[in-house]
């Protein structure tokens, strides 16, 4: 049986990633989220173990220090990390895994695990970005600035991701993302050659019948 991909999510906050990621988990049976721990507030609508494993920062620190997170990254003051044993989990069982993460835990990721599928995804521009952040009105204008600070640095860094997808139309976005799972999920590199070993396997009953065509053409002189 093949391992499962890991695909990492990651984009500025207000990009849509959210949405994207909804659409296309709720077509996809072999994908699963791994939910992070944050240390930030929770925002209205979110639900803890479902958005994020809301946590203290003594949480976190000790959760850091004991058994220690996949990656994670300090981000507009408040920490993120992805718990390993789930992912790890669900890997060695062969589901696919998605994370959404920012760039810096993206980068710590592919070092860990080369194979991993790194995705970025873009706002058509930055004033756009800047009219979501400001619509959605879940984060201070201090706070506003600092991410669209952050949006800027991290699309300077795309030629380090192996896909780059641009959120104007969402239909668009989710479509490209469920490409590149589409993608990766058939490259020779991930199949297993147990798995594969069926497609050079006969058929026993269908060669019988094939054996007793092959016999009747040649009986009929064709
Ligand atoms: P937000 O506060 O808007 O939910 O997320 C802020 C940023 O943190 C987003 O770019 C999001 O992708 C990132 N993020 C969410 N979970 C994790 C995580 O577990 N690790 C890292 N490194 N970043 C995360």
């Amino acid at each position: 049986m093949r391992r499962g991909i890991l695909f990492v999510l990651s984009g500025a906050s207000g990009v849509g990633k959210g949405t994207v990621l909804s659409y296309v988990l709720s077509q996809d049976d072999n994908l699963y989220f791994s939910v992070s721990w944050t240390t930030r507030n929770q925002r209205k609508g979110e639900i803890n173990s479902k958005d994020y494993y809301f946590k203290t920062r003594e949480e976190f620190i000790n959760e850091l220090e004991t058994t220690g997170f996949l990656e994670h990254a300090e981000f507009v003051g408040n920490y993120y990390g992805t718990p390993r044993s789930a992912v790890e989990e669900q890997l060695a069982a062969g589901n696919d895994v998605i994370l959404d993460v920012e760039r810096i835990g993206a980068f710590q990721v592919k070092e860990l695990m080369p194979e991993a599928v790194l995705v970025q995804l873009v706002p058509p521009n930055l004033s756009k970005l800047r009219q979501r952040l400001l619509k959605r009105g879940t984060d201070a204008l201090d706070v506003i600035g600092k991410r669209l600070e952050r949006a800027k640095e991290d699309m300077a860094y795309y030629k380090k991701f192996d896909y780059v997808i641009v959120n104007d139309d969402l239909a668009t976005a989710v479509d490209d993302l469920e490409s590149v799972l589409r993608a990766e999920r058939l490259r020779t590199t991930r199949i297993d050659n147990t798995d594969f070993a069926i497609h050079s396997s006969q058929d026993t009953q269908l060669e019988i019948e094939l054996d007793a065509l092959e016999q009747r053409i040649r009986e009929s002189g064709h």
